[in-house]
């Protein structure tokens, strides 16, 4: 086959993620199994939830050469740190995603109708893991993540958390120049305001 000598390899073998395929070759139905541990790329996730970088991402992997190219299927679990949408509290899991993808060889014509940006390229005999882990990771994180499936979030009154409260937890009767304030801003519920805070909060503390 010949060497594509215009755009020679970027990647960086010696990146955790990064794999070299020259030892399942290119015939096609040719086959390995690699299972690996690998450092966790930065800004692996979404705000309130992700990996946090530098931990281990456990890689179960299948290569199987084919015509155009590799099929990468298999499996990565990785820890899982952040915080409840609703009450803030930090929160610890785990993820397990399936990966598959396919890696076209630089020099295949693949299918001309799918779009060039769709296709993952190998360069030379190196493929990157990253993008694919990334896109699998983020689609599978909650939006809103929950410390439980029924949290029921921060008082409006006081901003702590009703879980952690007695339960009639109430503030029957506000404080007049608090109920004067709440008219001069207008409209605005005290819930809203009491939430966005603690937002802002959060995020300067980084
Ligand atoms: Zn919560
Ligand atoms: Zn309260």
């Amino acid at each position: 086959m010949p060497e594509n000598r215009n755009s020679p390899p970027r990647l960086d073998p010696r990146k955790p993620l990064v794999l070299d395929t020259r030892e399942l070759g290119r015939r096609p139905g040719s086959m390995r199994e690699v299972r690996f541990p690998a450092p966790a790329p930065e800004h692996l996730g979404i705000d309130l939830i992700g990996v946090p970088p530098g931990a281990e991402i456990e890689l179960d992997l299948r290569l199987e050469s084919v015509m155009e190219g590799v099929l990468v299927s298999g499996t990565a679990t990785a820890p899982l740190v952040g915080e409840c949408g609703r009450c803030l509290e930090p929160i610890r899991d785990s993820l397990t995603v399936d990966l598959q993808e396919l890696f076209a060889y630089p020099d295949s014509s693949t299918d001309a109708t799918a779009d060039e940006d769709e296709i993952a390229r190998m360069e030379g005999d190196l493929l990157d893991l990253e993008p694919v882990l990334r896109d699998a990771v983020v689609l599978a994180l909650p939006l809103t993540p929950l410390c439980r499936e029924d949290c029921p979030g921060l008082c409006a009154g006081c901003g702590e958390r009703l879980a952690d409260l007695p339960e009639g937890h109430t503030h029957d009767a506000p404080d007049a120049r608090w109920a004067g304030l709440q008219g001069l801003l207008g409209g605005t519920t005290g819930t809203e305001r009491t939430d966005r805070s603690a937002r802002t909060e959060r995020t300067e503390e980084k």
